[in-house]
């Protein structure tokens, strides 16, 4: 793009573009609450906590005057009566002091003061009965790991592939998506012309002496969260200044963070050492394609590009029509700075990204009415702005009073909703928050993240924005391919055309070799450029123009080129489409569905605490175990033609033969989130255990395979299957 300006890259419009998107795609990734984008306080508690600040300073300058005055009287020795009663004065003082300081600690660190300490507590029993049962497994464990690197063990790979199969039956088949599968490896070209390459980064500090390296904001981060939390005689204004910074830091400049980390001397957090100015660090994985090392890549630090340099096909491929969305599962890398927050961050993970490509001209949708009645919690920008709490709006009212800029982002909105909650997320700790006006790029139309709250706090799981147009603008530009979309019209239409026509024979006698230049840049003119230009030659008989391939000025006369706006009829409209995606963290979804799934329960005498994972049956990683009451060769007989009816249906079991207690086994499988238990106590009929509730029906060896199927499909509940057979008691069945 050539302007009458000086051109550097952020300021054209696909600079700007790259420059914000980036800038924002890194700061929702990392949106861990209490966050920087979000209030980490609600205001009624801001200005609560503000005042028993000044409370406490007030009663501990008390303490101290009433102190000194006790020491003065004893050094005057005074009646023992008089310092007595000093002395009964200053510990009412002492006493009036830890009572604010009391609520103050329970202002700042949440309610009552232990949440945290119980969610770490309660994170920890999560973690390690994950790590315990082979759910997840750090990766190359036995040479110590690597962090922000995991694998998936067997009941994992289960979830995920449940989890995975829901969103292709929820989605992609719902909606007649178009799935690709692209490469991992990724040429620069691409990245470069994402923007990826130049600003996909994070900044960074470090450890001057050792080298350790260590994300700037999240120390900051810690650091404000840590004096508020912990340092009760912080005052007042202190207090609301780190408040302040903690709701901007997603803006702050390398410069700005280096000089609060100045301000702070925040060091080095393992060694105290001191720490480097901030500096971008680049995300992408770097790699080289072919054995000569010249072809630079990269593994690819989302899926989208994929889909977006498609487009064409794409679009060819659904007959040239919009709307349609095309859709990706794969592995996206990022070389995450310090990953914490254990199954959270991690450096390569699976994303399930959609690319509605819809007519910007329209974005309504069809079946928006399908989800219009949902009603959930939403986190608008006004009511973030506002210190208020998210609440909860009909989807319909939403859209229709502009809170959600259109019906398809809506739409999506209400799908992610459902998919969520049928998988088994809390709808209590489910809210769609708005990004804040400085979160979003300026192109874009809205955004939404779905956040889950969790022991680390509200984590974005799923991003849902309108990119408007400038992906497929961003490619277009730079690969030199229109990714564009035609509307034909019934009847022609008559539309005003700005047309430039250059005169070559003055622009090659004025320019010769550089002419090819001179013309590009005169053609590639948007209207109101043009239009300036054609005052300006008019009024002065020639202008300054830069062009940006030759690096600088030329003069441009009057008789150089001619521009005017034409009547044409157009038979179609040509456009680039407006992109709405949803993007899914899928490991983050499963980690937060582990922990709104796990509970634990006593066990029957009384002396442990028994772990379980209610699963819902769609992402249980095994659906049903068969267990013979005692070791018996009848009843494994009987198991194992169950286990075969159960291979038939399609049915994910296990058979445990062991000898041990069948309220162990039951305890054991009730920590994989197991749903059904069939025991085996007859050679004719069998127990069906559920779960959660420990209820147990009797049925015929015949009928349990189709029981377990009916109930883990969905056809039926276990509500009715309990009220449609017999019951069984048994006393001793539970650990
Ligand atoms: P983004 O492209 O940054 O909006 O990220 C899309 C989704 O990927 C987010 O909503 C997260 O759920 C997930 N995500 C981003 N970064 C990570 C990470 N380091 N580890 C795991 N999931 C991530």
């Amino acid at each position: 793009m050539r302007t009458f300006s000086t051109i550097i890259a952020s300021s054209t419009p696909i600079g700007r573009y790259l420059i914000s998107r980036l800038s924002l795609r890194r700061s929702h990734a990392i949106s861990v609450k209490p966050q920087a984008s979000t209030p980490p306080m609600a205001a009624a508690d801001a200005s609560n906590e503000e005042s028993l600040r000044r409370t406490l300073a007030e009663k501990q300058s008390a303490v101290d005057a009433q102190g000194n005055a006790v020491r003065a009287l004893k050094a005057a020795k005074a009646s023992k009566s008089e310092i007595d009663a000093a002395i009964e004065s200053l510990n009412r003082l002492k006493l009036e002091k830890s009572s604010v300081e009391r609520e103050l600690q329970s202002v700042v660190s949440g309610s009552g003061g232990g949440a945290s300490v119980n969610r770490e507590a309660f994170r920890q029993t999560v973690f390690n009965t994950l790590e315990r049962r082979l759910f997840f497994i750090p990766s190359f464990k036995i040479y110590r790991g690597v962090a922000g690197l995991y694998d998936y063990g067997p009941p994992g790979c289960a979830v995920k592939s449940n989890v995975l199969a829901f969103w292709r039956q929820h989605f992609v088949l719902e909606e007649d998506m178009l799935e690709v599968d692209c490469p991992c490896v990724t040429p620069e070209a691409v990245l470069k012309a994402s923007g990826h390459v130049e600003k996909f980064t994070d900044l960074m500090v470090k450890d001057e002496k050792m080298g350790t390296c260590y994300r700037a904001d999240h120390l900051l981060k810690d650091f404000c969260n840590e004096k508020l939390e912990k340092d009760l005689s912080l005052y007042a204004e202190k207090a609301a200044e780190l408040r302040h910074l903690l709701a901007v830091l997603d803006d702050l400049s390398a410069e700005e963070l280096g000089a609060k980390i100045k301000e702070y001397g925040i060091t080095a957090p393992d060694t105290k050492n001191p720490l480097s100015d901030p500096y971008p660090f680049n995300l992408m994985f770097q790699t080289s394609i072919g054995p000569s090392g010249l072809i630079p890549g990269y593994m690819r630090p989302e899926t989208a590009q994929g889909i977006f340099v498609n487009f064409k096909d794409l679009y060819y491929y659904n007959g040239n029509k919009l709307p349609f969305a095309a859709a990706q599962i794969g592995q996206a890398f990022r070389n995450e700075i310090s990953p914490r927050q254990g199954l959270l961050r991690v450096r390569e993970f699976t994303l399930a990204e959609i690319e509605h490509f819809v007519d910007p001209q329209d974005k309504s949708h069809p079946k928006f009415s399908e989800v219009a009645n949902l009603e959930f919690l939403m986190f608008p920008r006004e009511e973030q702005m506002s210190g208020k709490s998210a609440k909860r709006i009909p989807l319909g009212e939403a859209v229709s009073k502009g809170i959600v800029n259109n019906e398809t982002l809506g739409y999506f909105i209400g799908r992610v909703y459902l998919f969520l909650t049928c998988l088994g997320i809390d709808k209590e700790r489910l809210r769609f928050r708005q990004h804040l006006a400085n979160e979003m790029a300026h192109y874009a139309a809205d955004c939404w993240d779905a956040e889950i709250e969790c022991s680390y706090g509200w984590i974005e799981c799923v991003g849902i924005a309108d990119r408007s147009a400038y992906d497929l603008h961003a490619h277009t530009e730079k690969s030199g391919v229109a990714l564009v979309a035609q509307e034909k019209f019934s009847e022609p239409r008559e539309v005003e055309k700005l047309v430039i026509a250059p005169v070559k024979k003055e622009l090659g006698l004025a320019f010769k070799g550089s002419q090819k230049n001179v013309v590009e840049a005169l053609e590639a003119m948007n209207e109101k450029e043009a239009m300036e230009m054609k005052a300006a030659l008019e009024s002065k008989g020639e202008v300054e123009f830069y062009v940006c391939t030759l690096g600088k000025n030329v003069c441009i006369k009057k008789n150089m080129l001619l521009i005017s706006k034409e009547k044409k009829k157009e038979h179609q409209r040509v456009f680039t489409p407006s992109v709405i995606e949803p993007s899914f963290g899928i490991g983050r979804i499963i980690y937060c569905l582990y922990e709104h799934s796990f509970y634990t329960r006593p066990s029957k005498a009384g002396d442990e605490q028994l772990n379980v994972f209610r699963f819902p049956p769609l992402v249980a990683p095994i659906k049903c175990t068969v267990f013979p009451l005692v070791q018996n060769q009848q009843y494994e007989e009987v198991a194992k033609v169950i286990s075969t009816l159960l291979k038939v249906a399609g049915i994910s079991h296990k058979i445990d033969i062991t000898g041990t207690s069948i309220g162990k086994r039951y305890a054991r499988t009730d920590e994989l989130g197991v749903p059904f238990a069939i025991t085996v106590d007859s050679t004719s009929s069998v127990t069906i255990r559920e779960r959660d509730s420990k209820d147990q029906i009797r049925v015929s060896v015949d009928e349990a395979a189709s029981v377990i199927k009916a109930v883990t499909d969905g056809q039926t509940k276990w509500e009715d299957v309990w009220s449609s057979y017999p019951h069984h008691s048994s006393e001793s069945a539970d650990a």
